[in-house]
């Protein structure tokens, strides 16, 4: 779930919105601060905001940032792309059409595992992913907090989508449960993943797609890169992060994916974020999506995202 800029004339203006500082880092529980950097939201308020370090493990985290009654504001723009459907301009028509090749993507990387069952997408936008598993004969549920994208969802798929995790009936136990690009978003990791672990039938699998500020394309956009998209992402992931947080819940890493397609989206927003020319902006955001995922198969270095299938441990 990545904001998309259409117009550069800010309509929209928060006067004083509630911020709350998250004050003991999720991962290590540690309560000293590192390294701040100021990041701008690009996309939607045009204001300002850090992410923090954490002292002791490097972890990094959007804080303070708008709490849960005043973040719906940050998200209220026509062009939130992963809530619509647009396809008006040619970045959207890139998006809807890399969209629909990520799909098939994710399907080949669940259907290895799971070929059929119960499934549950935990931030399902307007459900086409789910839309497809469900033609692929699998029984599937979303949960979706935004109402426009949920309604879009169940009237276009007939899909039963919820708009929280706890509102799913309990009864129901699943497979396969996936967040594409929804993890950085939760204001809960730790809370959100006990849920999971909860709803997961016993070798279920787990399926996350989160940023990676490691990848080439951060390091190389820092403050500009399009996927610290503060303040909706609350947290700005490193595998060591994932592989640290999954392994205390409970959960066994089966493989991580490369991301192919994220570095040139990201990229491409990114450079719409630096202004400039347009089309050599987009020439350079190819050139930078191709440097990222040539970067990341010869070396170590991850690709801009990542894609983590783990399953339940052993008891
Ligand atoms: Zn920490």
């Amino acid at each position: 779930m990545i904001s998309e800029t259409v117009n550069y004339e800010r309509s929209f203006h928060v006067e004083h919105p509630e911020m709350e500082t998250i004050e003991q880092c999720p991962v290590c529980s540690c309560e000293s601060l590192g390294r701040t950097t100021n990041v701008t939201d690009h996309s939607i308020s045009g204001k300002s905001f850090s992410i923090v370090e954490c002292g002791a493990c490097q972890f990094a985290f959007t804080s303070p940032r708008p709490d849960q009654q005043h973040i719906g504001v940050f998200y209220q723009s026509d062009t939130y792309i992963s809530h619509t459907n647009s396809n008006k301009t040619w970045r959207d028509k890139i998006y809807q059409l890399s969209r629909q090749w990520m799909v098939r993507r994710k399907h080949k990387a669940i259907h290895k595992y799971h070929p059929h069952g119960q499934l549950l997408d935990i931030g399902c936008g307007t459900g086409d992913f789910l839309a497809h598993q469900m033609s692929r004969g699998y029984l599937v549920t979303g949960v979706e907090p935004n109402l426009t994208a949920r309604e879009s969802a169940i009237a276009a798929h007939a899909i039963p989508v919820f708009p929280q995790i706890d509102l799913v009936p309990a009864l129901e136990q699943f497979q396969v449960v996936t967040m594409w690009h929804v993890l950085e978003h939760v204001p809960e990791i730790r809370s959100t993943l006990k849920q999971v672990f909860a709803r997961l039938a016993d070798r279920g699998i787990f399926v996350i797609a989160v940023p990676d500020r490691e990848s080439w394309d951060a390091k190389h956009y820092g403050p500009f890169w399009a996927a610290y998209d503060v303040p909706r992402h609350f947290w700005h992931f490193r595998q060591q992060d994932l592989f640290r947080l999954l392994k205390e819940h409970g959960f066994e890493l089966v493989t991580t994916r490369r991301m192919w397609l994220d570095a040139f989206y990201i990229a491409m927003l990114s450079e719409s974020y630096k202004g400039g020319n347009r089309l050599i902006g987009l020439v350079r955001a190819f050139a930078v999506g191709a440097w990222s995922n040539i970067i990341a198969t010869f070396t170590r270095a991850p690709t801009s995202s990542t894609m983590y299938v783990v399953r339940k441990s052993k008891p």
